[in-house]
């Protein structure tokens, strides 16, 4: 550690993002304890599935079986791609959780620069013009009145030096929690459900960066990528801070 560094870790104490230990100031934000290191599960470190970003048995694959059962079915994907720095797992759970109820915030930071570094690897080619946020349930809004979503895509904007557009998607129709459904019923759920607001002409031809918290069956960026391309949009790309795995 740099004199720097150690002076740093003394004024400025740092918490792993996941199991929040005290951890050693690091230059690049991201604070991450090596026992939860050892416990995350790194979608970079396997081969993935072209469309959702999850990590994939067979190399030889290039989709999940998941997104081929999609294609298969006629469903259309209107994102051009997802990204995610982990796989959802009970080391990320927690940090999760606390993060939806709008604590330990200090988390924040090391999500999005993990968002970082895959946005680089993912996305190189991508000439992204603006961030947007999936729009939070009104209910969810009346509970805990957080929108973590909102948090990571404002402070991801500033890392990555991209113009985020809060408040330029509503839920045009009630929805209920993915998580409380079932894979079909959760795209059902979500049909439709999505409008642009207010931005209807700043999207046309533009590429969008949609920022969710955790993804799924990836049926909430789809549908956010499907009115973002209604609007106008010509390419929506997804990032996540966990991709849960496939049952
Ligand atoms: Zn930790
Ligand atoms: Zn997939």
């Amino acid at each position: 550690m740099s004199i720097k560094s150690m002076i740093f870790s003394i004024l400025y104490p740092n918490n792993c993002a996941f199991c929040k230990k005290g951890v050693s100031y690091n230059s690049t934000d991201t604070y991450i304890c090596d026992e939860c290191m050892n416990k995350l599960n790194f979608c970079i470190r396997s081969p993935r599935c072209k469309f959702c970003g999850m990590p994939i048995d067979n190399p030889a694959y290039s989709l999940c079986n998941e997104c081929l059962d999609a294609l298969k079915s006629g469903s259309k994907i209107y994102y051009d791609k997802i990204t995610a720095p982990l796989v959802y797992n009970d080391a990320v759970k927690n940090s999760i959780v606390y993060l939806k109820k709008g604590m330990f915030l200090g988390a924040v930071s090391t999500f999005c620069h993990l968002i970082e570094s895959m946005i680089k690897s993912d996305f190189a080619d991508a000439d992204l013009d603006f961030i947007v946020s999936v729009p939070p349930r009104q209910q969810r809004m009346r509970e805990t009145s957080f929108d973590q979503s909102r948090l990571v895509a404002k402070t991801l904007a500033k890392i990555i030096k991209i113009k985020y557009i809060p408040n330029c998607m509503k839920r045009i129709r009630k929805t209920e929690k993915q998580s409380a459904l079932g894979v079909a019923e959760r795209k059902s759920n979500l049909d439709g459900a999505f409008a642009v607001k207010r931005c209807e002409n700043k999207f046309k031809n533009k590429t969008i960066l949609v920022i969710d918290d955790v993804s799924t069956t990836g049926a909430t960026i789809n549908e956010c990528a499907r009115a973002l391309k209604q609007a106008g949009a010509l390419k929506v790309y997804g990032a996540v801070i966990a991709k849960t795995a496939k049952s």
